[in-house]
């Protein structure tokens, strides 16, 4: 039986782990954190990550657990209509997207491996490009080890060495939200330099974030975030004002630049460790997805990680690039600019931004 070490017990390294061992390998995931176990955060999953999910046999439950994330479009901050999603089409052409609890979705992949398979509280400092995989309780090899360690892998560097995270200029803070009354409108907000986003969760409670430019290392306190969307429209200072700043996520957003390779030996890379992206697109953890079922189809067969590197790369290095142009827009603070792309936004018909993320969506295994 084949063997394999999955670095990181996050979204991808789960999914791959899932997706190898329903193909008859022996796989043990290494997880530094004490617990698998994500709060505060939602996550929204666009149909190529269901269809993902349902080739390693997870999708339904998935669905069962989450909410469709019908967005209705972008407003500016006094809540005039910059743009109105077409639901309807895009629910028709590609799937609707949906809403998960991040620790619901954690969970359901966990529970789709054998119980002893998942092993917390073991740190990665060292993988080698033979299989070998030096932790903090010992060495261990295996056939395949995959890097699915996040943003700051240690497995990358026996890939292609430091390779320093980018700093994106704006920073994240994520909460999940009980609000009195029912939302019924959800989507983005975007005004000069700053958006908030807004999406349900299949419990009832709200998923939002608040996205702003500052230097990094210095987003200031939740007190703040209140005070900055203050003037929004209604319910973001509601959302703010019930969020429980103990709870909220706080992350500067980063991206990497692009790999030479995926992979190096007996290493394949997944996930944000082979190609964090800015968020703007809701992808990163799709692609996560994507990688690890082309992984566990791949992994076996001869010549197998290169034909995973040649698929993944061009792909990954597409949807990051879009997604940082898209930031690059919604982040705009000078005033004139701002007029000139909310002009633009009101402009263009709903079949434009549709079409463009048609390549994306229509991803199949
Ligand atoms: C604000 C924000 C919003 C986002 N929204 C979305 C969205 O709506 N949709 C979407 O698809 N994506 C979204 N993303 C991106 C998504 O969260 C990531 O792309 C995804 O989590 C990547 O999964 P991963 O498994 O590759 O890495 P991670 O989720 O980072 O998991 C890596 C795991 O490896 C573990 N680890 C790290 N180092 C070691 C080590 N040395 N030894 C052992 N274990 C280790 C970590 O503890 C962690 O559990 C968002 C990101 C941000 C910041």
């Amino acid at each position: 039986m084949s063997t394999a070490i999955v670095v990181g017990g996050g979204i991808g390294g789960l999914a791959t782990a899932v997706g190898l061992a329903r193909r008859g390998w022996s796989v043990e995931v290494f997880e530094r954190a004490a617990e698998i176990a994500e709060v505060g955060s939602g996550i929204s999953l666009w149909s190529n990550a269901l269809r993902a999910l349902d080739a390693i046999g997870v999708g339904g439950e998935v669905r069962a657990q989450a909410v469709e994330d019908a967005s209705a479009g972008i407003r500016d901050p006094r809540g005039r209509w910059l743009a109105r999603t077409d639901v309807a089409t895009l629910r028709a052409r590609y799937g609707a997207p949906v809403v998960i609890h991040r620790a619901a979705l954690l969970e359901i992949l966990r529970s789709a491996l054998p119980d002893d398979a998942v092993r917390p509280g073991i740190s990665v400092t060292a993988a080698g490009a033979d299989g070998s995989v030096v932790h903090s309780a010992g060495e261990s090899s295996a056939d395949l080890v995959v890097g699915a360690d996040g943003l700051r892998s240690v497995v990358r560097q026996a890939v292609c060495g430091e390779v320093a995270a980018r700093y994106a200029g704006y920073t994240a803070w994520r909460a999940v939200v009980e609000l009195p009354g029912k939302l019924t409108e959800f989507g983005e907000t975007w005004g000069r330099g700053a958006r908030f986003g807004i999406a349900p969760l299949a419990d009832g409670r709200v998923y939002c974030f608040a996205v702003y430019n500052a230097p990094e290392h210095s987003a200031g306190t939740f007190a703040e975030v209140r005070a900055r969307f203050a003037g929004w429209h209604h319910p973001i200072p509601e959302l703010l004002a019930a969020a429980d700043p103990d709870t909220v996520l706080h992350n500067d957003i980063y991206d990497i630049p692009a790999l030479p390779s995926f992979v190096a030996g007996r290493i394949a890379l997944i996930g944000d460790a082979a190609h964090a992206m800015t968020p703007n697109l809701g992808q990163g953890g799709c692609q996560a997805l994507e990688d690890a079922v082309v992984l566990a189809r791949l992994a076996a067969e001869p010549g197998g990680l290169s034909r995973y590197d040649r698929e993944r790369r061009p792909r990954t290095r597409m949807i990051a690039a879009r997604s940082a142009r898209i930031g690059t827009i919604g982040q705009l603070s000078a005033a004139p600019l701002v007029t000139l792309r909310d002009t633009a936004l009101r402009l263009t018909p709903a079949s434009v931004p549709l079409r463009a993320l048609g390549e994306i969506l229509d991803w199949t295994c």
